[in-house]
Parts: C-alpha cells; structure tokens; sequence
C-alpha cells in the first residue's frame, strides 16, 4: 500500500509545491500511511491571503443563505459519497476502531446539513420601541476570515463542528490540522471546491503547530481563530492571537465525572461507565474518566465494570469487533503508561489491565480500571486522554458535587439516577458546559458545546456555534426632524 501524500490546499487547488513533509505511520502497525506537506510560515501568510481576497471581494458572503445552503447541502451529499474513504483515512491515521470512525463521519454528514439549515436562518433584530422617530437594526454579518486549530483525535468530525457552521455565515477558512492527522481535512477541502464552493473559501496548510499554527494566530489578515486543542497551547493561541487584538475561541481538556447514584438503573450506568472511558481509546475530551460510584451499589457495580472492561478487544482498529485501538503515537503511549504507574505508586488500587498488550508492533494499553482513587492522586487530577478509568466512592449528593466540581476542568459531567429532582439539582450544581443525565458522550449538532474553568470559552456547533462566526452591526436610524442639541 503506497502512502497518501498531500501538499498544501490553497485557493481551490493542492499547490503541488516542491516541499518536505511531516510522515505519519500508523499507530496500530507502524506503517507510512500518509505524507503531509510540512508547512513554512510563507505557505501560512498565502492561505490567509487568499481567503482575506475570497472574504473581501469573493462571491461567497455576497450569497444569499438560500445559495450557500444549496451548496452545503451538495457537500453534505460528497462527503456521504466518500464515506468508506474518509473512515478508512480516520482509522489509519488515529488508530480509531473502525464502528467509532464510521460514525465521525456519519456525524460530520449531520453537521454539513443542519449548518445549512443556519445559512438560511441568519438574521438580527429590530427595535421599534426606541421613540417615534427612531429605530435600530442589529445586522448579523459574517465575522470575516476564520483560522481553524484542531487536535488529532476527531479530525474530521471536530473539524466539521467548525468548518460548515462558518461557511454557512459567510465566512472564509484558514484550516491547520493536527500534524499526526491531516488527511481528513485535505479531503474535506477538495470535496467542498467538488460541491462548487468558490476557491479561496476553504484553505488547509499542514505542518507543525509551533509553526504554522502559530503563523496563522499571528496573521494580521485573520478575523477570528476558533482552537480545539489542549488547555496549554490553548493559552499559547490566546496570547499569540492577543496581539492582533483576535477573538478567540476555546475547546480545550477536561477531566469529566461520571456519577452514578444508586437509584439508577445500574445496567445502563454500568455500559455508561465503559462507554465513558473506552469510546475513542479514551482519547477523547469529554471522556467520563472519573467515575463516582455511591457507596451502597459500588462493591457489586465496580466488579461488573472492571469485568467487562476485562473481556474488551484490544487491538487491530480495522476490526468490526475492536473495542479499543492505538494510542496516537508511542510517546502519548509512555505518557499513559507512566499515569498508571503513578496511580500504582500512590495507592490507587488496580483493579484490571494497567499495561500494555504485549507482544505488539502497535500503541496498544488494556483497558485499565482503577479502585479507591482519592483527590490528591495525579490520576484523579490530570487528563490521561487513554483507557484508564478511576473509581471514587461517595455517601451524599453535597459530597459528591465537592469531588465532581474538585478540577481545574469543566467541560461536561454526567449523572444517573431515575430521581429527577437528583438529576436537577446535579445539573444546577455541577460546574461544567454540558451535563447529560442517563446518557454519555451524547451529542446532536443542534446541541452547543462550551467549557468553563480551564476548559475553555465560546460555542461550538448548535445556534450558539453559528453565532461565533457572525457579528452584530448596530445600526441607528432617525427619521424626520431632529431638535437640535447645540443652540449656537
Ligand atoms: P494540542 O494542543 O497539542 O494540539 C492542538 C492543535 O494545536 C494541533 O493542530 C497543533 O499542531 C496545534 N498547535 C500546537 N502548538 C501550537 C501553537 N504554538 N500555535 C498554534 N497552534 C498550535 O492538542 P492535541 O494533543 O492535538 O489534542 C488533545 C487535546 O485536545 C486534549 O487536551 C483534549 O482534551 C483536547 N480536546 C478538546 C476538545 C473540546 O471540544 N474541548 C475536543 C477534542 C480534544
């Protein structure tokens, strides 16, 4: 198998420029599987440039919302068109198991269209109550040229929570994609000149972070940067965009709970836990990697979890029936690795897995359950971002909400219990962008997701996403004969 090799997307077209690239192999075998071009800040300052000309005398904010959903609406069709290759790319690149992949790609299909649906709705709002002879419009214009930040474990679908959601405002695109996995991105580039969106709107450079990312915060051209990243080069962007005086917006770790009270129905909570920390080799933000267990169920509910987290398949992601796959590359693999011995050091209690699969040519960590971990620990604490799950035990619903809120993270907690007021005053209490009851790791693109704390700022997808890419002019009207406000 020949490995995919990109060069940078730019104006409608690959440039084809003569370049070295960043090589992928892939995390389950080691094979090359894809080439990126290893972007310069020059190949940066041309992706700006073109989507500032796309932005400023382009067709595309000139369209109507009627026009730009047609065309997204034909997207959304091509990219369901290349579904088996936008998954198969996904699982090479990540290591993702294939059933996760597959539905990143149904999920971008959704996006595509229901951000369609917004170009159609965009508007602002009129004061008529202002005074006889006064009346204001609050126009909502697209924000301008936008540059996109995204990580490496969701890349297209994450990509796609930004991506169709600006388009549909009428803004223009400066994509830099996580250096392990860009192929999705270029990918989706080429399908969106394919469905007629005009050149110059949708530009993705690859290459590392340190460089192109951060050419593209610190362009003058840029209007908006909307990151999805870690907290820390989270905070680099905000400082490097601060510069050019730059909105931004940030999609960043967290270190979620999963609560479960012993009114839930435990089957349910039970799936709910694994889900929780395994979906995505528990590569994931929203992962629910501290579980909160109340003290009555929790002998019998921790074995069932740590049992069935046993019997799960590790391994080859191309599998229909692989639970979990590769870490994303071999250093992130020690990283993991080096959590579970810390967990081990401090007297957390290992309940099952807590190594790697061995012997493999692959990324591969067992799924890793572990008892009896207390708020001091690194692992209660710290983003592992792998299949390791910490159980806490807890009496009382105040108790809990400490332990829950007790992180420098807040992007989403998830409660069970069949108790609606217990659901209610968790929701109200705990202090995260989501909170999902009876459910994990759900989502819609109807649904915004925000974090607080040290998860960061600013809507991704639903209404509030779309608004993120649009600003509100005022306009104020006078009408008729104005008294004069000077009398000499
Ligand atoms: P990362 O912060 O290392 O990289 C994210 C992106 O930033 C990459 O494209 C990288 O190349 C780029 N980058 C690196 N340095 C940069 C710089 N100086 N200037 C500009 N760009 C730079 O994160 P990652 O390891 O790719 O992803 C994992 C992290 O992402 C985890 O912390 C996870 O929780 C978080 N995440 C958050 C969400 C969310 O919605 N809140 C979703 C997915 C992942």
């Amino acid at each position: 198998m020949s490995a995919r090799q990109y060069t940078h997307y730019i104006d409608g077209r690959f440039d084809g420029k003569e370049t070295s690239y960043v090589d992928r192999n892939s995390p389950a075998t080691g094979e090359m599987v894809a080439r990126f071009a290893s972007g310069e800040p020059a190949d940066m300052d041309r992706a700006v440039a073109a989507a500032r000309a796309a932005f400023d005398n382009g067709p595309w904010p000139q369209m109507s919302g009627m026009e730009r959903a047609a065309m997204l609406n034909k997207y959304a069709d091509l990219v369901h068109d290349n579904f088996d290759k936008l998954v198969r790319i996904e699982v090479e690149e990540v290591g993702k198991p294939i059933r996760f992949a597959r539905g990143d790609i149904g999920g971008v299909v959704g996006l595509i269209r229901y951000a369609a649906s917004l170009a159609m709705q965009m508007s602002g709002t009129t004061y008529t109550n202002l005074g006889a002879q006064k009346t204001a419009l609050l126009m909502r214009e697209p924000i301008g040229v936008v540059g996109l930040i995204t990580p490496w474990n969701f890349p297209a679908l994450i990509l796609m929570q930004k991506v169709p959601f600006a388009l549909a405002a009428g803004c223009t695109v400066v994509v830099k994609p996580s250096e392990f996995t860009s192929g999705s991105a270029f990918e989706l580039a080429a399908l969106a000149t394919a469905a007629g969106i005009p050149e110059g709107v949708l530009n993705v450079v690859s290459g590392k972070g340190s460089v192109v990312g951060k050419a593209l915060t610190q362009n003058p051209g840029i209007d908006f940067i909307s990151f999805t990243g870690s907290t820390r080069t989270g905070q680099t962007v905000i400082e490097d965009s601060a510069k050019n005086v730059v909105k931004t917006s940030m999609e960043l770790g967290g270190k979620s709970a999963n609560i479960v009270f012993a009114d839930a129905d435990l089957d349910a909570a039970v799936d709910g836990a694994l889900m929780g920390v395994f979906f995505n080799n528990g590569e994931c933000c929203v992962s629910g990697s501290r579980l909160f267990v109340q003290s009555s169920v929790a002998d019998e509910f921790v074995k069932r979890v740590a049992e069935r987290s046993a019997r799960l398949k590790v391994g080859n992601p191309f599998d229909e029936d692989t639970d979990i796959g590769a870490m994303i590359d071999e250093k992130h693999f020690s990283k993991v690795l080096a959590f579970v011995k810390s967990a081990v050091a401090e007297g957390a209690q290992l309940l099952t897995g807590g190594h790697a699969v061995e012997p493999s040519q692959g990324n591969f960590v067992q799924a890793t359950v572990f008892d009896r971990v207390t708020p001091s620990m690194t692992i209660f604490k710290e983003e592992i971002f792998g299949p390791v799950l910490s159980v806490t035990r807890f009496e009382t619903l105040d108790e809990v909400v400490g332990l829950a809120n007790d992180s420098v993270y807040g992007l989403s907690n998830y409660v069970w219990s069949k108790n609606i007021d217990t659901v209610m005053t968790m929701a109200k209490k705990l202090k995260s962008g989501w909170v999902q009851a009876n459910t994990i790791i759900d989502g819609a693109p109807q649904l915004p997701l925000t974090g607080v704390k040290g998860s960061g700022f600013g809507y991704e997808m639903g209404q509030a996403g779309f608004e993120e890419f649009t600003q509100l002019k005022t306009l104020f009207i006078h009408t008729g004969p104005r008294q004069p406000v000077f009398s000499q």
